[in-house]
């Protein structure tokens, strides 16, 4: 087996957000099923926190991992997402972006 990584991605390719599994073919769809969600909630904005880039730009992308198991790729992921979400929390309270958001 081979756990894949799917990831929507802005233009500037900043994550907006990503699944992992083994199942390559469902990857993407489980990965859009879940924004599409997550935005009719308002949980998640329908534009890149970091560059501003609106969803109709946003893209996905499916790739292998290193991972032959869900197991082994578990502790990688997880990290690379605390990580993830450290760097949007410090960028999406940028000044810049602040001052954009007001034109
Ligand atoms: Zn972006």
């Amino acid at each position: 087996m081979i756990v894949y990584l799917a990831q929507c991605l802005c233009p500037q390719r900043h994550a907006l957000m990503a699944v992992y599994g083994e199942d390559e073919k469902t990857l993407e769809w489980r990965l859009r099923q879940m924004i599409e969600r997550l935005i009719d909630k308002n949980a998640i904005n329908p534009w890149c926190g970091i560059c501003r880039a609106s969803v109709e730009t946003w893209y996905y992308e499916v790739a292998k991992t290193r991972f032959a198991t869900m197991q082994e790729a578990k502790p990688a992921l997880s990290r690379l997402q605390s990580a993830n979400l450290e760097a949007n929390s410090l960028l999406s309270d940028s000044p810049v972006l602040g001052k954009g958001a007001q034109n």
